[in-house]
């Protein structure tokens, strides 16, 4: 529901956001970003008064993505539109070891896609300013730690010699950390595509 409020930035419509998009920066995936910015998709450019309250167009980002994106990418895959199957199109990864840079790459000859895998090696690999550059460690720091967490789940998970309740815990919380809710989703859901064990094991638990 759209808030009463002429005022984009108001109290009100940033919880409601922070609840739509689960807490997440819609583009990086960090989870309770200490920065944010209530961020016009389709940017307003100071002029267009439908797009600066047009609550379709209101996404929650956090200040180094809504930063790295300005207004130069307002060409990309929305991940609120379901007809953009971006965990298809996009491959994304990173080895979860430490000082690693993500990996991001998409066989499709699409603009909007190119636009996407551009903006997301940016926001987390971009060495543009010294500020990005250290905002960036950050965020891949956070996601490598979540990525061996994950990583340690399935190993555990997969042990010939697990008990049957052991693996009924490891299932569950290796779905919560392929819920939309948790950081990082598309890493993990990319974890689990690439492997046809896993895949067969957790399809079901991937994001639609
Ligand atoms: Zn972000």
């Amino acid at each position: 529901m759209k808030p009463s409020s002429e005022n984009y930035r108001s109290h009100d419509v940033v919880k409601q956001l922070r609840t739509d998009f689960y807490n997440k920066c819609y583009i990086c995936e960090d989870y309770a970003p200490s920065t944010i910015n209530v961020e016009h998709f389709i940017p307003h450019r100071g002029k267009n008064r439908d797009l600066m309250f047009d609550w379709n167009n209101l996404f929650y980002a956090c200040g180094h993505c809504n930063n790295s994106k300005l207004a130069i990418y307002d060409n990309i895959l929305n991940c609120t539109d379901n007809s953009h199957k971006i965990l298809d199109w996009i491959q994304f990864n990173i080895n979860p070891y430490p000082k690693e840079k993500v990996i991001i790459q998409s066989s499709i000859v699409d603009i909007k896609v190119q636009n996407t895998v551009e903006l997301l090696l940016k926001v987390y690999n971009g060495e543009h300013t010294g500020l990005k550059t250290v905002e960036g460690e950050n965020i891949r720091e956070r996601l490598i730690d979540e990525m061996v967490k994950f990583t340690k789940r399935l190993t555990k998970y997969s042990k010939p010699t697990i008990t049957s309740e052991d693996k009924e815990r490891y299932r569950k919380k290796i779905r919560e950390m392929l819920s939309v809710k948790s950081p990082f989703t598309a890493f993990k859901v990319w974890v689990i595509k690439s492997n046809p064990y896993l895949l067969r094991e957790f399809a079901s638990f991937l994001p639609q």
